[in-house]
């Protein structure tokens, strides 16, 4: 029989390096509670419907990405339904806001999420089919403020915030407006009629989305095509005295704040339902797939899902390339951090004596208690191993090895060897979670 292997695109991650997923998440959700955001979870799958709607039919995502089912239906009452994968999280976020009427609280909506999503795209370094966002959004009726540029500024300096608490240097933060809606609708105009001359010497993609969906244009990765791409006239160039007035300010107050960024003509997302701010944060060290977050406003999506007028921003951090970032840095310092555990318990008995192995193994479960129980990350032997091959596995997980023989239960003294000064110490028991911990 052939084994079974993770599907292509999936992965199982493991230890030591789930610690790190673990600390990634710990200081997103340290950094989001101290600029007021609470946690959402929602289903991993939802109708096909809202991703059509919400990130849009022509998008990359939705024509070719999603795992797309049509649910049976159990009973007669029941109607079949197309259900979907969430490719991403914020037409979730929204869908849940419509549903249970966050706007109606008049007050702003600030809400994170970590979790899994689902893309069929083609596997390779930094791109996979289930992966990992950590995401934010902020959104609320217009006067909740939700509309204000410095909404806008407050969560790109908080990126960059929770960027340097994870101790990831060398970001840059790429920054664009696409404007509102009606500006859009102008670029978008400009570009088909700068594409008429030259879309027949582009690529397939190009061709069809010059017809459908102009602005896509700009996301085509194909080397042939960028010389053209380069001629396009820019978005900047469509934007209309207020969404110029509102990247202006969201721009005064990075700079006011000391947050760097670049302006990026090119910016225009993936995904149909952003207005006027986009962004990027990118890494060099990432290769192809360079983007570490991704985000942008999108003050039309809560009425594209049916919902009331409710302006919003977020983004969506990749948390499995904040994995692969800080993974190369460790690595160039040549110190990927071990988690040893603080002590390992090596019960020494007598293998030809069952009960007195049992009773052995017993009160070393007992020690390992007492010492959890004080704080103590404890590894616990057996009784029937030899000396040399508890000090061998102790030697690989934990920093020192306590002994416990007969003669140790009926002393309480416990011999406790630190292995890296080598160091032989007798403890009292009453003292050896505090002697451990040094
Ligand atoms: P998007 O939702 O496309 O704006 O993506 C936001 C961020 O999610 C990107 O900047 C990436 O860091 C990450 N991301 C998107 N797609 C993938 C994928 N297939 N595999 C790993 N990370 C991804």
């Amino acid at each position: 029989m052939s084994t079974l292997k993770a599907v292509r695109g999936t992965r199982d991650l493991l230890p030591p390096e789930t610690a790190l997923w673990n600390r990634i998440e710990a200081t997103a959700r340290d950094v989001f509670a101290r600029y007021n955001f609470g946690e959402i979870r929602t289903p991993v799958f939802e109708d096909t419907g809202l991703f059509a709607r919400g990130v849009g039919e022509e998008t990359d995502i939705v024509s070719k990405e999603m795992y797309t089912w049509e649910d049976r239906a159990r009973a007669q009452s029941e109607k079949t339904q197309s259900l979907t994968l969430r490719p991403e999280n914020t037409a979730g976020v929204v869908r849940a806001y419509i549903e249970h009427g966050l706007g109606e609280s008049g007050l702003l909506q600030k809400l994170y999420y970590i979790g899994p999503q689902f893309r069929r795209e083609r596997p390779q370094k930094g791109r996979y089919r289930q992966f990992s966002q950590i995401g934010a959004e902020v959104i609320g009726p217009p006067s909740a403020g939700s509309e204000s540029p410095l909404r806008d500024a407050e969560v790109l300096e908080m990126l960059a915030t929770l960027l340097d608490e994870l101790g990831i240097t060398g970001w840059t933060l790429e920054l664009n407006s696409v404007g509102s809606a009606a500006d859009r609708a102008r670029y978008n105009e400009a570009l088909r009629a700068a594409l008429v001359p030259v879309v027949g010497q582009m690529c397939g993609d190009c061709q069809r989305r010059a017809v459908t969906n102009p602005l896509r244009v700009l996301d085509c990765k194909v080397p042939a095509d960028q010389p053209i791409i380069e001629t396009l006239p820019v978005i900047a160039d469509s934007l209309d005295e207020a969404s110029r007035a509102h990247f202006a300010a969201v721009t005064a107050a990075l700079d006011a704040a000391g947050v760097p960024y670049t302006r990026n003509h090119r910016l225009v997302r993936g995904l149909d339902y952003y207005t006027r701010t986009t962004f990027e944060f990118t890494h060099g060290g990432l290769g192809a797939q360079n983007a570490l977050l991704g985000g942008g406003r999108y003050d039309g999506l809560s009425e594209m899902l049916g919902g009331p007028r409710a302006p919003g921003i977020g983004f969506a951090i990749g948390e499995d390339r904040l994995v692969l970032t800080l993974l190369a840095a460790l690595n160039e310092k040549s110190a990927a951090p071990q988690v040893l555990a603080d002590a390992f318990i090596a019960p020494l008995g007598d293998k030809e004596k069952a009960e007195e192995l049992i009773k052995l193994n017993a009160a070393a479960l007992v020690l390992a208690r007492e010492l959890r129980h004080q704080g103590l990350w404890i590894e616990l032997g057996e009784g029937s191993f030899r000396l040399k091959k508890s000090f061998e596995a102790a030697d690989k997980t934990a920093r020192q090895i306590v002994i416990l023989g007969e003669d140790e239960l009926q002393s309480g003294i416990l011999t406790v060897k630190n292995f890296s000064t080598g160091v032989q110490t007798k403890v009292p028991r009453g003292e050896l979670a505090v002697f451990l911990s040094q």
